[in-house]
């Protein structure tokens, strides 16, 4: 695969752009790329072209570029780990997992591609229509913008334009402005599969300027975006009557009952705590834990966190690599003394070097300290006892998100008590907060966001319906 040119792909055109966009490498610091920005006569050419890319594909064509461009991925997989590793800062295991996961996000759009249907509609029970036969058809809805977050630059990035290229649309994707890399490299690859060119445009550059611009764009039917709460109300407040998918913030709780298979469950919390540094919205962040388990498992936590081995990603054995930048490690590090403002006790990490934080777990999350409400987005996980149903579930659901939740519990009756209760999109029972499995329904409620992702149902939202009605007699005068 070929070095990233300007990274801005217009109509048809790698081009040049007023703007540039350096792409710097997260532990090292060292610039790896600078990208072309478009200016706003670019940002309108690249929406008006994907508004002018005509006939949908057929079905089955559209599923065989995806099928294309996942084996062209595979094949040129040391070069998007390298990148993907460079522009994250996230381990080469993380890289590893995020790309198989992209491979399968392709294959199943390409599968729900053929299965795309409408539906039969019984007019008949209508006076005057015994010889009417009605049926819809899902048809594309035409641009699909499609904005990404900053942690997941592969399998978010087909989390988004699989669906929509799968559905018939053309699609306008806007990467966060540190971690654009791989997306060139998902374009390129959808293009080599055969993809019309019209059907993708690839704008880099700042949320500010370029992602503003496209949002409120009328030619723009459907936004999908993946990022803070902060910017999705925005989205929304801006964005006219262009549907919206929105993927957004949390700070996702774990729950640990007290019959809790801890074997099985700690390895899985702390994976999910601490992977990509903690920079995952399903992460979890609050660990809530039955108070008669609550010492063995601070214990045990406490040694496994203190051994994760962290620092240069690139190292054999990294499990957790720097932040996204110094700024975003500044934050972490003053969440973290703000919890021990408020009473909680730091049992392991917490220091900061640059934009490395060691991991952190800490004892105690007195309810009015940030890190109980605020999105931390970093390695840093905090215990808090819990004596019943009511308790757990009253901490789980405060606050304005709700993502994920974790429940390890065998007492299936407890367990579906807690389904019932926690007010989140997606309640996972023994495991936690971070389980993610691609084919499954994934989006929040209250602050977390609206809609869901998830080839199955993406596909479809990424469709209008049309209604056909068709008389095969002509309607009687009366
Ligand atoms: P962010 O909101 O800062 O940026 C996300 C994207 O929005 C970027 O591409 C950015 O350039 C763009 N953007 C910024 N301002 C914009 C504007 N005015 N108009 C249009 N686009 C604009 O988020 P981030 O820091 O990249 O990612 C971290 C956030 O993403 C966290 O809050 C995290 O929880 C969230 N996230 C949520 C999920 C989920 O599935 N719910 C998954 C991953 C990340």
């Amino acid at each position: 695969m070929r070095e990233p040119d300007t990274g801005l792909f217009v109509d048809g055109t790698w081009a040049e752009g007023p703007g540039r966009l350096p792409v710097a490498d997260k532990y090292t610091g060292e610039v790896i790329a600078e990208l072309h920005v478009p200016g706003p006569g670019q940002v309108d050419a690249a929406i008006a072209s994907a508004a002018r890319a005509g006939e949908p594909l057929p079905s089955g064509e559209r599923a065989a570029i995806l099928r294309r461009a996942a084996r062209l991925l595979d094949e040129e997989r040391d070069t998007v780990l390298a990148r993907y590793v460079a522009e994250t800062g996230f381990t080469p295991a993380d890289a590893t997992t995020e790309l198989d996961r992209t491979l399968l996000i392709f294959e199943l759009c390409a599968q729900e591609a053929l299965r795309l249907t409408g539906e039969m509609v019984p007019v008949q029970a209508a006076a005057g229509h015994d010889d009417s036969i009605c049926f819809t058809m899902r048809v594309p809805v035409g641009v699909v913008a499609a904005i990404t977050p900053f942690n997941a630059p592969l399998s978010t990035v087909a989390h988004k334009i699989a669906p929509a290229l799968a559905a018939g649309n053309a699609v306008v994707l806007k990467p966060a402005e540190q971690t654009p890399l791989c997306s060139i490299v998902i374009v390129r690859s959808l293009l080599e599969a055969g993809l019309p060119e019209r059907l993708v445009q690839l704008l880099p550059g700042p949320g500010e300027t370029v992602g503003d611009q496209l949002v409120r764009h009328p030619d723009v039917r459907y936004i999908t975006f993946t990022g803070s709460t902060e910017v999705g109300r925005h989205i929304r407040a801006v964005s006219g009557l262009a549907r919206t998918q929105l993927e957004l913030g949390s700070n996702s709780p774990t729950l640990l009952w007290r019959d809790a298979d801890l074997e099985h469950a700690l390895p899985l919390i702390v994976r999910a705590g601490y992977r990509k540094a903690g920079q995952v919205c399903t992460s979890v962040q609050r660990l809530l834990v039955h108070e008669a388990i609550a010492d063995e498992v601070t214990s045990r936590l406490t040694a496994l966190v203190h051994g994760i081995p962290y620092g240069d990603p690139r190292a054999p054995g990294t499990q957790v690599g720097p932040l996204i930048s110094t700024a975003a490690a500044q934050r972490a590090e003053t969440l973290v003394g703000d919890a021990v403002g408020h009473g909680s006790r730091l049992l392991t990490g917490g220091t900061r070097a640059g934009a490395v934080i060691a991991p952190a777990l800490l004892a105690g999350l007195p309810e009015n300290a940030l890190l109980a409400s605020e999105e931390a987005f970093a390695p840093v996980l905090a215990i808090a006892p819990i004596g019943s149903i009511d308790e757990a579930a009253r901490m789980a659901n405060a606050g304005r998100y709700g993502l994920q939740a974790g429940v390890f519990c065998q007492d299936l009756d407890v367990a579906f008590t807690f389904t019932r209760r926690l007010e989140m999109g997606g309640v996972i029972i023994n495991d936690t907060s971070s389980c993610h499995p691609d084919p499954m329904p994934y989006g929040g409620v209250k602050d977390s966001g609206q809609g869901v992702e998830g080839p199955g149902y993406a596909v479809p939202d990424m469709t209008e319906s049309r209604t056909i009605l068709i008389r095969h007699r002509p309607p009687s005068p009366d």
